[in-house]
């Protein structure tokens, strides 16, 4: 599984930061979001699905 983030989408709120900072971050300049683990697992990758799930502009998703 592979977590993808479309920046332009990225409204910065910082809830996947929030859900796993292990693996997003946010750009310090504009606060949008940075996939530090693009390919996370175990505990990781169910943290990177929740955060796909609770992003508030449909920034995340994944792919296989
Ligand atoms: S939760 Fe979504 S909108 Fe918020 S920083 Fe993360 S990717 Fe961007």
């Amino acid at each position: 599984m592979r977590v993808v983030a479309d920046t332009s989408k990225c409204v910065g709120a910082g809830q996947c930061v929030l859900t796993d900072p292990d693996v997003f971050d946010q750009d310090d300049a504009d606060g949008t979001v940075v996939v530090l683990v693009d390919e996370p697992t175990g505990e990781h990758e169910a943290k990177a699905r929740e955060a796909v799930q609770i992003c508030p502009s449909q920034a995340l998703s994944l792919a296989d």
